[in-house]
């Protein structure tokens, strides 16, 4: 008896990787590092320079390993850091 292919429905190829952009509004951040903690690719970590608050806002310093969960997003509390989908080429 012949096995079905479930794994490839209509011979669709394998989904792409989804990806995410990561941007940062720099003069909102506090610093508190909660984006860098949480973020589960550890693509960002809190950077050496200040913003005019006196905070050091987050850098991307994987940017190609953010996956656009949002949970940076979710978690900061001064609405400083966002991403949105960017498609594989
Ligand atoms: S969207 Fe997810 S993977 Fe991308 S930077 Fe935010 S927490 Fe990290
Ligand atoms: S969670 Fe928001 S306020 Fe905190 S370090 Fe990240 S961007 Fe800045």
């Amino acid at each position: 008896m012949a096995i079905r292919q479930r794994n490839r429905p209509f011979g669709i190829e394998k989904p792409g990787v989804v990806r995410g952009k990561v941007v940062i509004i720099e003069e909102r951040c506090k610093g508190c590092g909660f984006c860098v903690e949480y973020c589960p690719n550890d693509v960002l970590k809190l950077s050496d320079k200040f913003n005019s608050k006196g905070y050091h806002p987050p850098v991307a310093i994987n940017p190609e390993s953010c996956v656009n969960c949002g949970f940076c997003r979710m978690i900061c509390p001064e609405f400083a850091i966002y991403t949105f989908e960017i498609k594989d080429e």
